[in-house]
């Protein structure tokens, strides 16, 4: 099923003194295609969790239209959109045991889709199955580990066949391991099911890993839309350049002046053609080499080893942040007490933003 957002708009009421309207989401316009698995990330507070609620209904849009298909669902309520609903507290009945949990949406069924026992216990066993805890039917959530309650949780979601899957935050409460192995389920579950997923997170690597497309937004306002690996290799904008991507991609004062870019009174890389002006120079940590003859002079701090790589910290008088992190082959050799280090640029690791809009140039 494709979701179709248009112009969507969500102002909330203000709650402070000076009577600013918040825009949780502002002028939202993109067609999530039918059967993928959407990734919806950005920082705190940027409504992600908004625009997950304006699509299931939670929430009514200020303006603008959201279609299911062809169907225009914008002012039809939550139960009637067809929608699993899965969300960081799993909110699962404590009283209830696994099956009843999932069996829980089936219920309120009507008319000719009214369900009986056994109709009922198969689509749970099949559901239940899906995820991995078949063998976990008769128990109650408290005497299952967070994983599990999650899958529980998300059989519930899928168990009805929903037209869209949408999962805010579903692995914020499992540990580390725990929520790697999760969200390779969770990719799993949705490639079987074929059902189109919005997946809200403020983890970059999560969405990168897993998402078919990421819709990266900042304030309410959507900064780019793409394939991971594109987003993470053609940043539309500094903003985005510094959400993807550990360790951050490293930041330095810079300027173009005659086809060339300059960090202090070093030019670090050709770019002929371009127009002088003063930019943001971001070199992402994979895009420095040791190079002896190089161009770009850092001032050494320290090497921490990586085992396969090694991280080299260093600085620079035109850098942002704290420090600039480049991750190099562990072959690089690096003399104790070296107080320099020299390094050339990969140029497709190297990119250039208006220092006024931020924009990339
Ligand atoms: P997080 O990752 O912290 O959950 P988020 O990206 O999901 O954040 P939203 O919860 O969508 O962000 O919130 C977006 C903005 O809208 C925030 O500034 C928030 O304070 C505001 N907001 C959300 N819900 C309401 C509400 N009911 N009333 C007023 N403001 C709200």
């Amino acid at each position: 099923m494709k979701v179709v957002l248009e112009n969507l708009t969500k102002r909330f009421p203000s709650r402070n003194k000076k009577g600013e309207d918040v825009i949780a989401v502002n002028n939202f316009n993109f067609e999530i295609p039918d059967g993928q698995l959407i990734g919806l990330l950005g920082p705190s507070g940027c409504g992600k969790s908004t625009t997950l609620n304006l699509i299931s209904g939670l929430e009514t849009p200020t303006s603008g239209k959201i279609y299911f298909g062809d169907e225009d669902v914008t002012n039809l309520p939550p139960e009637a959109r067809g929608v699993g609903l899965v969300f960081q507290n799993y909110a699962l009945y404590p009283h209830l045991t696994v099956e009843e949990n999932i069996i829980f949406p089936l219920q309120n069924l009507k008319g000719d889709k009214k369900m009986t026992k056994e109709a009922m216990h198969d689509k749970a066993v099949e559901t239940a199955k899906l995820v991995q805890i078949d063998g976990l039917m008769e128990r109650k959530p408290k005497e299952l580990s967070g994983g599990q309650q999650q899958r529980v949780a998300i059989a519930r979601a899928l168990v009805k066949i929903p037209r869209v899957l949408l999962l805010d935050e579903p692995l914020s409460n499992l540990d580390a391991r725990l929520r790697l192995q999760t969200r390779e389920e969770l990719r799993r579950i949705q490639r079987d099911t074929g059902v189109t997923t919005i997946f809200v997170t403020h983890d970059q690597e999560e969405a990168m890993s897993i998402s078919d497309l990421i819709i990266v937004m900042k304030d309410g306002v959507v900064h780019q839309i793409g394939k991971p690996q594109d987003v993470y290799d053609e940043p539309a904008n500094l903003f985005v350049a510094q959400f993807l991507g550990t360790p951050q991609i490293n930041v330095f004062e810079g300027r173009i002046q005659g086809g060339k870019v300059w960090i202090g009174n070093e030019a670090v890389l050709d770019v002929p053609g371009k127009a002088d002006r003063d930019v943001w120079v971001g070199i992402r940590p994979e895009g420095f080499i040791p190079d002896e003859n190089g161009p770009f002079t850092c001032k050494m701090d320290r090497v921490e080893v990586m085992g396969r790589d090694v991280s080299v910290v260093s600085t620079h008088e035109k850098m942002t942040g704290k420090s600039i992190r480049s991750i190099v082959s562990a072959e690089n050799k690096f003399k104790p007490g070296q107080e320099a280090v020299r390094f050339s640029l990969k140029p497709y690791k190297v990119f250039l933003f208006d220092r006024e809009s931020e924009e990339r140039v």
